[in-house]
């Protein structure tokens, strides 16, 4: 536990190497995490602070535990028939949420937020919830009975105590709106530390791809491996991000919901690169509950995003499409590694 909240406060998951002087950086805490935005050029800090805002504003919309945002309006009108008013933006989250549910069935659910509460991820009070109370939120679980009114700007969930819990996206989600007011405000080259969810705005000041470290599961000051980034997102999931132990087992945060209990898929982590920000957030959880197996079938039926993942025997499968300015840093850690093709 705390290491779960040391960890948090480590924002140290990037190497700034020969990227110049930085200009300005935000440092903040929101989404519940450590997030920093390191900005390049001219009108840097304007930029950076309009960015920050950006992202700030997003949480105060989409968390469920601030209760005026848009979700916590959703999730308070679950089941008594009220259609709630979105933003376009907000229904434009749900709704891919909704397909990323289709892509992999049985891994990734935004309704997991009464399992979620059982196992007290949401406050302090972390504990292995009783079968009965299991059940009870489990049978919460469907995104399907999130109804989406696009024409009328609503969405409503069908049944009482149904919730929605967008952590597994709302970062990514972020990570691509904060890269639009960076845009927009003219900067080519800034890197977001949104919390493991590292977004590379264009190149380096010197035109060279950033260079970013996925950290060992097993202690998140060491890098297994460096990959290279430009316009991009690397997300990373994994089970040592936050957790708690009872009777000497350790319990994560990330659910596998066909069985309610944290996933347990052969992985300690996945990172996924791409240069769609909110699909790298959403897969890394997804292939996180998926295992090793379906997500490497995953990969080899799109094209839109390459993955490191670390399995629980200690290797590192790396897609072939990472392997230029590729750097594995976890033999000494005791990991081996190996390029994966299609
Ligand atoms: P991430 O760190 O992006 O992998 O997201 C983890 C967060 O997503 C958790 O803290 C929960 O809020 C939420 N979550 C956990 N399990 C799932 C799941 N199977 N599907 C969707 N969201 C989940
Ligand atoms: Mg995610």
């Amino acid at each position: 536990m705390k290491r779960a909240i040391a960890s948090l406060l480590i924002p140290v998951f990037f190497l700034l190497t020969g990227c110049g002087t930085a200009e300005a950086q935000e440092q903040f805490f929101t989404m519940d995490t450590v997030m920093s935005i390191t900005v390049y050029g001219k009108g840097a800090a304007e930029a950076a602070s309009a960015a920050r805002q950006e992202v700030e504003a997003l949480n105060a919309k989409l968390s469920r535990t601030e209760a005026d945002s848009l979700i916590s309006q959703l999730n308070a009108h679950a089941g008594d028939g009220t259609a709630v008013d979105m933003d376009g933006d907000t229904l434009e989250l749900l709704t891919f949420a909704k397909s990323v549910s289709q892509l992999l069935p049985g891994c990734f659910d935004i309704t997991i937020a009464p399992v979620m509460d059982a196992w007290g991820f949401t406050g302090e009070e972390r504990h292995v919830p009783d079968d009965d109370t299991l059940a009870a939120a489990m049978a919460l679980v469907d995104s399907d009975k999130l109804l989406i009114d696009e024409a009328a700007g609503t969405a409503r969930l069908e049944t009482a105590g149904m919730s929605v819990d967008l952590g597994a996206v709302a970062k990514g989600w972020a990570a691509a709106r904060a890269e639009a007011v960076l845009r927009e405000a003219g900067v080519t080259s800034a890197l977001l530390d949104l919390g493991r969810n590292i977004t590379a705005v264009g190149p380096k000041t010197d035109g060279t791809a950033w260079r970013v470290g996925v950290a060992d599961p097993e202690d998140d000051s060491q890098y297994l491996c460096i990959v290279s980034l430009e316009d991009q997102t690397a997300s990373t999931s994994g089970g040592y991000e936050r957790w708690f132990e009872e009777d000497g087992v350790r319990y994560h945060h990330i659910i596998d919901p066909k069985t309610g209990y944290p996933a347990d898929s052969g992985l300690k982590s996945v990172t996924v690169i791409s240069s769609n920000h909110l699909l790298a957030d959403a897969l890394s959880t997804t292939l996180f509950v998926a295992g090793p197996e379906a997500a490497l079938d995953f990969w080899r039926s799109r094209d839109d995003f390459e993955l490191v993942l670390c399995t629980d025997q200690g290797q590192l499968l790396v897609t072939e499409g990472l392997e230029a300015g590729f750097e594995f840093r976890g033999e000494e850690l005791g990991y081996d590694c190996q390029i994966v093709r299609r």
